[in-house]
């Protein structure tokens, strides 16, 4: 195996390994970060070498965080702090950023280990196995954007399987027995019925990434039925919005977004001239697309109940999904009122034709992760959209 190390050396920090490529690949990503974030890197380098020994300080229990510096990544490495557990972070920064495992560390105050590695390089995935000792592991490190998987499905099947099956291997070879897993109700298609249970039929996938999140999904109750000592939770997510109520981290979409809130927060903003608003002549009240927005925090929470069922035995089977919704369906067009509304923003768009391969409609019946979770949304739309314009002002440097 070839591990390289970057100037700065931090082994704690870093762990890198595998091929060529990737590793040029990450060299750009670090040239992009900025003086700011390299000063923060350098505070977050020098408190993880002054914890050389990390698995034998930690007396809590322990979740590794896959994509932790990600956006769902980093509101649930908070709240799992906020829960009393300690966090090791791992993240390739392909789609990401050190500060933001920076600002989780400035919102708990807690020491947070993170290393920059591949989890579809196995080496240096294992690495932090044989370092850290956690009993769970939450999988987040995955592409997400359905128009681009369209584009590169090959890239999509590569990264979303082999870091889960490296995940899955990795377990059973350290024989860690937890594995929540970041899935999608892309696994619906075009649901017959709303709102949609978890016994609502998985349509044929409509994108490779949705086809990535229904085998990913496969591999996990397959691998849960064959290998005694895992267990897991799938969590089907509807549309996370908004930003930790700090304003210290948020989306941070790379280029153009491709999702709906980001494009509005920059819109308004003034970085985007127009939002197109992709179809005003579906079936449904106003003619836009329906769907059920849940808060990033809100959502995080989640995890942390999703973990403390498995750590606490309270699974009733070793392989269980959830759907992780508000059970609310709101529109694109309501949603854009209310934004301008709540934030008291005029916002320029127009209407535009159809996006390929939407869904119209989709929202989720939340009853099962209510009642059997424990986990009820509980951030109104409104403090949502709120969040989302003050961390994108933060971001913009706006008062
Ligand atoms: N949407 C839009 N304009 C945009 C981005 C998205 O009208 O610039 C619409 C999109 O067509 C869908 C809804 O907003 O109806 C949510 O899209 P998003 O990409 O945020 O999430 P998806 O549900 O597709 O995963």
């Amino acid at each position: 195996m070839e591990v390289r190390t970057r100037k700065i050396k931090a082994e704690d920090y870093q762990i890198r390994g595998g091929r060529m490529k990737k590793c040029k690949k990450n060299r750009k990503n670090v040239k992009k970060i900025t003086l700011a974030n390299q000063l923060s890197l350098k505070k977050l380098l020098s408190l993880s070498s002054n914890s050389e020994n990390n698995s034998q300080i930690m007396k809590k229990e322990c979740v590794l965080v896959c994509g932790g510096a990600g956006y769902i990544g980093s509101h649930t490495t908070v709240e799992l702090i906020n829960a009393g557990y300690d966090v090791v972070v791992v993240d390739n920064f392909s789609n990401s950023d050190i500060s933001a495992v920076e600002n989780v560390r400035k919102i708990t105050g807690a020491e947070i280990p993170c290393i920059e590695a591949d989890c579809c390089d196995m080496e240096a995935f294992r690495k932090v196995f044989e370092k850290y000792d956690f009993n769970s592991a939450i999988h987040f490190a995955a592409s997400k954007a359905v128009g681009e998987s369209v584009q590169k499905p090959m890239m999509y099947y590569r990264n979303n399987l082999t870091s889960l099956m490296n995940l899955i291997d990795l377990m059973r070879e350290f024989g860690r027995q937890n594995i929540v897993f970041s899935s999608s109700c892309t696994v619906y298609g075009e649901p017959d019925k709303q709102p949609v249970t978890e016994l609502t039929p998985r349509k044929p996938a409509t994108s490779p990434y949705g086809n990535t999140k229904q085998i990913s999904e496969d591999f996990l109750r397959d691998s849960v039925a064959a290998y005694e000592g895992l267990k897991s939770i799938a969590l089907r997510y509807f549309n996370p919005i908004g930003a930790h109520p700090s304003a210290l981290i948020g989306e941070l979409p790379r280029g153009v977004p491709q999702n709906l809130v980001p494009y509005v927060t920059q819109t308004a903003a003034g970085i985007r001239e127009c939002l197109s608003i992709f179809g005003d002549d579906y079936n449904t009240p106003d003619g836009s697309c329906i769907r059920d927005y849940i808060d990033v925090t809100d959502l995080a929470k989640a995890h942390v109940a999703a973990i403390n069922r498995m750590v606490e035995g309270k699974s009733e089977e070793r392989y269980e999904v959830f759907n992780v919704g508000t059970g609310r369906g709101v529109s694109v067009l309501e949603l854009v009122n209310k934004f301008q509304e709540v934030n008291n923003v005029k916002l320029n768009y127009k209407i535009a034709p159809r996006r390929a391969g939407d869904i119209i409609a989709i929202w989720a019946d939340p009853t099962r992760a209510n009642t059997v979770l424990g986990w009820k949304a509980e951030r109104t739309i409104e403090e949502t959209l709120a969040s989302a314009w003050a961390w994108e002002k933060h971001l913009r440097g706006i008062k």
